[in-house]
């Protein structure tokens, strides 16, 4: 499990997202996005396809660099989940 916030990968604010896969991350941050910043989801969306591609390579390069979360840290996620 990874954790990458919104502002890691050049959204607007310091949520934090974690998940199980890229695909799952790629899923919630733009689920985030379009709940959150609905402004900017419509600019993504309008966005050329080369622009796209470029945030979808740093975005996986993002994903990557990212550790994976101790135990430690996934009992936090889980305890804050909780409240
Ligand atoms: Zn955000």
């Amino acid at each position: 499990m990874k954790k990458i916030k919104c502002s890691d990968v050049g959204g607007p604010c310091d949520h934090a997202i974690t998940a199980e896969t890229k695909e799952e991350m790629m899923q919630k941050m733009w689920e985030h996005y379009e709940k959150t910043h609905p402004e900017d989801a419509e600019k993504v969306k309008a966005m050329p396809k080369e622009e796209v591609d470029k945030w979808t390579a740093m975005f996986n390069q993002k994903w990557d660099e990212t550790p994976d979360l101790t135990q430690e840290e996934m009992e936090e996620e889980r305890n804050v989940e909780i409240i």
